[in-house]
């Protein structure tokens, strides 16, 4: 029996907690390969740390409780969660993307899937109609970001799992924006979750890894032998770093949140700007769907400055914003997605679907507002032609 309700409390209580043999409340970094046997097929529930390490398990219960699922997979990058997931697709399936996923998700299925004969469609997921064109009988698989980087489209998952369900298609959810604290996708009717947990659930930019969660038991018995099988799994520091990070993603993720919502107003009634994405503006697109299927709307904002202001002036005028790919951190970052993230999409797809060379995507950390707004003030005014 849990003695908490709450996932404020679940963050720090959750999944396997503590070490049962000394107390202590924090699991042991078990830094081994393998495990002594007692006698032959005599083993301790441990055999090679591939197939299982006790940190890595703490971590992967934690996350399966956060996001409600079946079970949890800890793996060695974000791209390493999203390829074995992946490779759940045999040659002759097709699997669709939205039109905006991070970019390394679409160089994986253009450059590695399709030439094992797994194909893509790119589809505008936040359309219901242009979606249900694009689920082909040969679709198996739905992979979608809600909000999708870097124009924070909103995508109605609920919706769209009535679509999948009917035909039989995983859905996977990309969930790297918003995190278990403000959108829970198993709750929603999603098959699959995954994070790039290098971004909010790390933190504070200092590791790269990758997590999926399943419903059900069927799909963990299947990713567990795909992870033990290709072997992309996250080391036990780094599970023990994840673990310790995920402890304060409420309290972070508060604090992202309330600095995000005050830039995205400030930005969206200042004259030098063209244009603000952000699902928590009224005027946003998707701002009802996103109210209903998560919290709130996150802390990642993009937007454009009117031709009146250099945008490669305003990147070098700013000090405490750091120009870098990455996001989620307690720093703020800023980037540009049509030559950093998204630089692996081809220029026509870029253009195709509002990628443009003049679309800023910050992520808004946890430092004192204040700072933040004179900040972008001041690169703002700097960089005026
Ligand atoms: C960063 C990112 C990834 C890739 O994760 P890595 O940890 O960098 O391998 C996947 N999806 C989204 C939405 C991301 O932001």
């Amino acid at each position: 029996m849990k003695h908490y309700q709450k996932i404020e409390s679940s963050l720090i209580h959750g999944g396997i907690y503590g070490d049962e043999r000394t107390g202590a409340v924090n699991i042991p970094i078990y830094q081994t390969s393998t495990y002594q046997q007692d006698g032959l097929g005599k083993m301790r529930g441990y055999e090679y740390s591939r197939t299982g390490n006790p940190t890595r398990e703490s971590l992967e219960s934690l996350i399966a409780e956060l996001e409600k699922g079946e079970a949890g997979f800890a793996f060695a990058s974000g791209m390493a969660a999203i390829t074995a997931v992946l490779t759940l697709l045999k040659t002759g399936d097709r699997v669709v993307i939205s039109s905006n996923v991070y970019g390394g998700t679409f160089r994986v299925l253009d450059k590695i899937f399709q030439s094992f004969g797994i194909n893509y469609t790119i589809a505008d997921t936040s359309n219901l109609e242009e979606l249900s064109h694009a689920l082909t009988a040969d679709v198996k698989m739905l992979l979608i970001e809600s909000p999708a980087n870097p124009l924070l489209t909103v995508t109605d998952i609920e919706a769209v799992s009535f679509l999948t369900r009917e035909k039989n298609i995983l859905l996977v959810v990309d969930n790297t924006f918003m995190t278990p604290y403000l959108q829970r996708p198993l709750e929603l009717g999603a098959d699959i979750v995954l994070h790039s947990a290098t971004k909010y659930l790390g933190g504070h930019s200092d590791l790269i890894a990758g997590l999926v969660i399943v419903k059900t038991q069927k799909l963990a018995e299947k990713l567990h032998f795909i992870q033990n099988a290709t072997g992309g799994i996250l080391q036990p520091f780094d599970s023990f770093l994840l673990i310790r990070s995920i402890k304060s993603l409420g309290v972070r993720m508060q604090r992202h949140v309330e600095n995000a919502e005050i830039i995205a107003d400030w930005l969206n009634k200042n004259e030098a700007v063209a244009s603000v994405y952000y699902p928590g503006l009224p005027t946003a697109q998707g701002y009802e769907i996103n109210r209903k299927q998560a919290k709130n709307a996150g802390a990642m904002i993009s937007f454009e400055l009117t031709a009146e202001y250099d945008i490669k002036k305003f990147f070098e005028k700013l000090k405490l914003v750091a120009l870098a790919e990455s996001l989620g951190g307690v720093e703020s970052l800023v980037c540009h997605p049509s030559s950093m993230t998204h630089a692996s999409i081809p220029k026509e797809i870029r253009e195709r679907v509002g990628i443009t060379e003049n679309l800023i995507r910050l992520s808004v950390g946890i430092e004192h507002i204040d700072d933040l707004i004179h900040d972008l003030h001041s690169a703002i005014e700097g960089s005026k032609k």
